[in-house]
């Protein structure tokens, strides 16, 4: 058998492979039991065939032994063709006790041999007088035989189409049907949550009926182990979102208070450090029009010295209260020093700039801090920008130059606001009057 069809019959359903072994076994068995029944059929008829020769070869020799003594050939001629007429009768020799022939009738033999031969001495009173020889032809035996032998193979086809198909239906109802009952509910599967999501509809008293129940008892154990396992995880999936939550926001003031300067809340010299700077890099690469403003607290040591220290911290915070309300939230303000602080704006141009540095010195200098004479704390500021049209600079380019700003706030008398572009200009420095 050739291996692919070999795999074709692997392939077939249950109730084809059940069929094709049925149809083989079934010819089998009927093909031998036939076979040997029809030799049993052929033995029988020859043995009645030879009987039937044998008596009547007797019986044709007694009947002749008075006309072959007296040599009536006349006689022996008659029944010699009377008998050759007869159907099953095919040649007919009579011979004297010489052995020479005294009549014949019918052939001797014809070219397949289908004469059975008998021979039986012709007796008077015990003695020979001659010898009969009777061919008895067989076509009619082998005919009914070969008829029988066909009849039967009817029948045998018969006995296995009734069969085949009566295994079947009974096959089908009795084992196809809850196997694909089975299968049908095994293909639902489970669901998302892994509950298995149906029982076999299958109460029969047979193996599958007991196979079903015990499925769904396993079933029905399950989906409880799985639901119990389910809100476990459920529970612990929740206290894990909670603890995340919380994690996530512990990480944020953490984050926040490793940026944040603990005095002002403003930005620490780190953050300006590890993040603005950066950010004004890529700002300044993409040519994104930025200021830089740099606020220094005039004589603040002398403001330390005159009312403590404490009054120090005062100052600063309520320095930085008013930096945070006059910036834009988007800029970045940070205390980079002591008494120093640097705040970046994104968009601003040197007009802006100016406008924001000169309301911030306005505001410090009008503002009434506690314990601190007025107009005692002012700031000096120093700015430098970047268009976005110039050629290219670099961010400590512009810090440099915005220290350079401030430095020369300071040299022209403090409680100023300079901008880089117009030292040495001759522009000079902005300043309350
Ligand atoms: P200038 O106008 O040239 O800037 O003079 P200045 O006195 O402000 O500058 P200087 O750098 O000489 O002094 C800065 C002072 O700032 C020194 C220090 O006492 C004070 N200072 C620095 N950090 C703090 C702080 O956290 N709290 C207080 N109260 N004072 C501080
Ligand atoms: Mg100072
Ligand atoms: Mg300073």
């Amino acid at each position: 058998m050739r291996p692919d069809l070999f795999a074709g019959v692997f392939r077939l359903g249950v109730r084809q492979k059940i069929v094709l072994v049925l149809i083989a076994v079934l010819a089998l068995a009927l093909g031998v039991s036939g076979w040997l029944a029809l030799e049993g059929q052929k033995r029988d008829i020859l043995r009645e065939t030879q009987r039937q020769g044998e008596d009547l070869t007797r019986f044709v020799s007694q009947a002749l032994s008075f006309s072959v003594v007296a040599y009536d050939y006349h006689t022996i001629d008659l029944l010699l063709n009377e008998l050759a007429k007869s159907q099953d009768i095919g040649y007919v020799k009579v011979t004297s006790r010489k052995g020479n022939v005294m009549a014949e009738a019918g052939a001797p033999a014809d070219a397949d041999h289908h004469w059975i031969l008998f021979q039986a001495d012709i007796l008077l009173d015990g003695a020979k007088v001659g010898e009969l020889t009777l061919g008895l032809d067989n076509r009619r035996i082998i005919r009914q035989w070969e008829e029988a032998g066909l009849s039967l193979l009817g029948k045998e086809a018969l006995i296995i189409v009734i069969i085949t198909v009566g295994v079947f239906l009974a096959l089908s109802y009795i084992v196809v049907r809850p196997l694909m009952i089975i299968s049908r509910s095994l293909d639902e599967g489970v669901d998302i949550r892994g509950k298995i999501l149906r029982d076999i509809p299958l109460d029969t008293g047979d193996e599958f009926g007991r196979l079903a129940r015990q499925y769904n008892d396993i079933r029905s154990q399950l989906n409880q182990a799985n639901e119990q396992l389910q809100t476990k995880v459920d529970l612990a999936g929740e206290k894990l979102r909670e603890t995340n939550l919380q994690l996530l926001a512990r990480t944020k003031e953490l984050e926040q208070l490793t940026v944040t300067d603990p005095l002002t809340g403003l930005y620490n010299r780190r953050h300006f450090e590890r993040l603005t700077v950066s950010e004004l890099a890529i700002s300044l690469r993409q040519r994104e029009p930025s200021s830089v403003l740099m606020i220094d607290i005039d004589h603040f040591k002398r403001v330390n010295d005159t009312y403590g220290h404490d009054v120090g911290d005062k100052v600063l915070r309520d320095v930085a209260g008013i930096l945070t309300e006059v910036f834009r939230k988007s800029d970045a303000i940070c205390r980079v020093g002591g008494e120093e602080f640097i705040a970046l704006c994104y968009g601003a141009y040197k007009r802006d700039a100016l406008a924001i540095g000169e309301k911030i010195r306005k505001s410090i200098e009008a503002h009434a801090f506690p314990g601190v004479s007025a107009a005692v704390v002012t700031v000096s500021i120093g700015i430098a920008s970047y268009s976005g049209e110039s050629g290219e600079i670099t961010a400590d380019d512009l810090l440099s130059q915005v220290d350079k700003a401030l430095y020369h706030s300071k040299q022209l008398g403090r409680n100023r606001v300079s901008h880089f572009a117009d030292i040495g200009s001759g522009a000079g420095a902005g300043q309350a009057t």
